[in-house]
């Protein structure tokens, strides 16, 4: 090893390579028009510190460093780099690096210039991004080659490097650092593409322009233009003609800006064919890596090239519109996770817990550690919510979505960092707090996206219920039906502990509550089907209600007392339960379905069905089902389908946090958790194989039946319904839509 070509290289070569180098090879592999290039590998800088015997050097340097002195930590950052900068490369080394750009040239038929940039091994990783940390090298040649491959290396000691190798817990000695030689495109027309829509991830192809070299774009210094394409109805549906004042390109090998003529400036960048072109490459780029992507692109002689893609996380700054830099130049206080869609701006409220919600009034922004059952009245009456703790499926994150109110959770410091009394604004979709009063800004608002008439599709699209009070919103988005009714925010905000009532001789109470929050969900959506699932509460959360201190105390509640094995536990609690389900059937509500959560044994199925039956609930006039989210569940599937079972419904959530042993709760592995895991894809597309055999229906309720992305591979592995958050049911049916056309139409294509 020491120089690697892009068709070598895939994306499993991060630890040799770097996440850019593995990313262009992925693409480069795939028949992508990346323009040519090779890594020097992460071992050749290993080789070059440990024979120039800089190596020792280096780690004394940074031994016993305090990171926290700024000043002491950039004195040894310069002083590493000049080191590593100055450090002759050994001959050997050299005349690789010389011979693979030589071999570059003769590729090309031509003097080629190179871009020359760093590809960190630990870069790009999700919660330890380092990012654009490292430097990029533009227009480089022959001459200087050497001397960029060397700053590249040291751009591994930055003083921000250095801090956050030290803060993330990783050693100096185990990051090392690739670099990308790759041909440079003398680009007559560049830009950037959202293969989906960055914030909605509705499925418009985004593309901004300009003329010569993309760095137009992100100086700022010109207005591109913005091209919007409709991936659905295959049709070019905004463009957005800018004022293109000067372009940037290469001259004699250097960089310079000329002056466009009034003209020029004006004149539309690219073609309607242009565009479909770019349009269909940015989605063999998405299908690829199964996520939308940012990507750059140019175009040399009327040839697309693609320059990068990256996974769309948040909108990037180079791409926003004018209309933005309001938002862009308003103070950000703090960032969390976007976990309710629009945008708050009022008075912030601290509150310490419930007996604190009077405070919030209608229109403050409700800041707290996390939210409890007991704050839902705040909640709905809050502008936009903020809490420290928590991830997509927290409390605050699934309620504020249904109630509608813009949240941010996860920021870990907005109870010290948000003050009583200040104005904020926050916005919910990209998880940020602004100072101050910010607009709102609608960046497609022009855009015609909906289709006037309902787009009618095979695969059912749900909805996710938690808020009784809520149900008529979320039947109001025109969702099939419930696909989830997770009961345990409603049996957490009443009076006291479910067991407390049961044990003080007072069921009856306790059922007729449950038979009155049950009910306006089966009445808002009659006669659609409802699937309530029986209670899954874990016991830390239990405590905090009256009658919970009884609560056993669980090292960890995840994988304790909760779900189905709890309820047969404690079979008066299940009774309970069936008993307000028996109410509303005998009240023709039988747009009910009773789904068990947790399941792993088909012990418990055939238990909890005796009991049913013991209740009196007629199964012939019902859905009954359960939910696969613990690995056993799904690789014991057949034998729990003959147990009797109408459907099955994907708790993506646990079924990730246990497949992998990933605590979905614990945000120092959040970056580990992912729903696309091959092995989670594995398990699911088992059991939708083993259900289609014996006609039992499936679905999907977990957070990743609202991703797009996922919900497409479901759709190809033919499942029968997704049940979204109400936020995500259009995008989900839009996305559901498209990919069922499109299988329909590759069968006809095979005809
Ligand atoms: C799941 O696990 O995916 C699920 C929907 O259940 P919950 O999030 O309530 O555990
Ligand atoms: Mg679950």
């Amino acid at each position: 090893m020491g120089v690697l070509w892009f068709n070598e290289i895939g994306k499993q070569d991060v630890p040799v390579v770097g996440g850019k180098g593995a990313n262009l090879g992925e693409m480069f592999r795939n028949e992508i028009p990346v323009p040519n290039g090779f890594v020097i590998d992460s071992k050749t800088y290993r080789d070059f510190i440990e024979k120039t015997g800089i190596k020792e050097k280096i780690e004394k340097e940074l031994e016993n460093l305090d990171v926290e002195d700024t000043e002491t930590l950039s004195k040894v950052s310069q002083r590493i780099r000049k080191l590593v900068e100055s450090t002759p490369i050994p001959e050997d080394i050299k005349k690789e690096i010389k011979a693979a750009y030589e071999q570059l040239v003769k590729l090309e038929g031509s003097k080629v210039y190179v871009a020359v940039r760093s590809s960190a091994t630990a870069e790009d990783l999700p919660g330890a991004s380092f990012a654009g940390q490292q430097d990029t090298f533009l227009n480089v040649d022959e001459k200087n080659l050497i001397h960029y491959v060397r700053k590249c290396w040291s751009s591994l000691y930055t003083p921000r490097a250095i801090y956050y190798r030290v803060q993330k817990g990783f050693k100096h000695e185990d990051v090392s650092i690739a670099v990308v030689v790759q041909k440079m495109v003398n680009s007559e027309k560049s830009g950037v593409m959202f293969t989906s829509h960055p914030v909605t991830g509705e499925l418009l192809t985004i593309v901004e322009a300009v003329f010569g070299l993309g760095e137009a774009i992100v100086s700022g210094k010109v207005t591109p233009d913005t091209y919007v394409f409709d991936r659905v109805k295959r049709k070019l549906v905004d463009v957005k003609v800018g004022e293109k004042s000067m372009m940037i390109t290469k001259k004699n090998g250097k960089t310079v800006e000329i002056e466009l003529d009034e003209k020029k400036a004006k004149e539309r960048v690219l073609s309607d064919e242009e565009v479909l072109k770019l349009v269909e490459i940015g989605e063999i780029i998405e299908s690829h890596y199964g996520t939308p992507q940012d990507v750059e692109w140019a175009i040399e002689n009327g040839k697309i090239f693609i320059v990068q893609s990256r996974p769309v996380t948040t909108i990037k700054k180079k791409t926003e519109t004018e209309e933005m830099t309001e938002e862009s130049e308003a103070e950000v206080l703090i960032k969390g996770l976007g976990a309710s869609p629009g945008f708050g701006t009022g008075v912030v409220k601290v509150i310490k817990g419930e007996k604190e919600i009077s405070k919030v009034q209608e229109g403050d922004i409700l800041v707290t550690t996390m939210t409890t059952p007991d704050m839902v009245p705040a909640m709905r009456r809050a502008a936009a919510i903020v809490t420290d703790e928590g991830g997509m499926t927290c409390h605050a994150a699934i309620v504020s979505r249904e109630l509608g109110v813009p949240a941010v959770v996860g920021t870990k410091k907005a109870t010290q960092i948000l003050k009583d009394g200040m104005m904020v604004t926050v916005d919910g979709e990209k998880g940020i707090v602004y100072a101050g009063s910010v607009a709102e800004v609608k960046k497609e608002e022009k855009v015609e996206l909906a289709a006037s008439a309902p787009l009618i599709t095979a695969t059912e699209v749900k909805v996710n219920v938690s808020i009784p009070d809520a149900a008529e919103r979320a039947a109001a988005t025109g969702a099939d039906g419930v696909g989830l009714f997770r009961i345990e925010h409603m049996v957490l905000g009443l009076d006291k502990h479910p067991m407390k009532y049961i044990k003080e001789g007072q069921m009856d109470l306790y059922i007729d509550a449950l038979y009155k929050e049950m009910r306006k969900v089966l009445k808002a959506f009659y006669p659609k089907p409802v699937w309530i699932r029986t209670l899954d509460a874990p016991t830390d959360e239990f405590r905090a209600m009256e009658g919970g201190e009884d609560e056993p105390i669980e090292a960890n509640p995840m994988l304790g007392f909760r779900g189905i094995r709890r309820d047969l536990f404690e079979e008066e609690h299940l009774r309970a339960e069936f008993r307000a389900i028996k109410k509303l059937i005998d009240e023709g509500l039988t747009n009910v379905g009773i789904m068990l959560p947790l399941v792993s044994n088909v012990e418990e199925v055939r238990k909890a069905k005796r009991i049913l039956l013991e209740e009196g609930i007629p199964l012939n006039k019902i859905e009954f089902g359960i939910m696969v989210e613990t690995p056993a569940s799904a690789l014991i599937i057949e034998d729990l389908v003959k147990e009797g079972l109408d459907f099955i419904s994907f708790g993506t959530n646990d079924l990730t946090q246990y497949t992998l042993a990933v605590d979905r709760n614990n945000e120092n592995v959040a970056y580990l958790f992912d729903e696309t895991h091959p092995a989670v894809m594995k398990l699911i597309e088992m059991v939708i194989k083993v259900c289609r055999e014996y006609g039992v229906k499936t679905s999907i309720c977990g957070q990743a039946g609202s991703y797009p992305h996922v919900v497409e591979k479901l759709v190809e592995l033919g499942i029968d319904s997704v049940s979204a958050n109400q936020d995500a049911v259009k995008a989900v049916r839009e996305t559901i839509y498209r990919i069922e056309r499109k299988i329909m139409l590759d069968k006809l294509r095979k005809l």
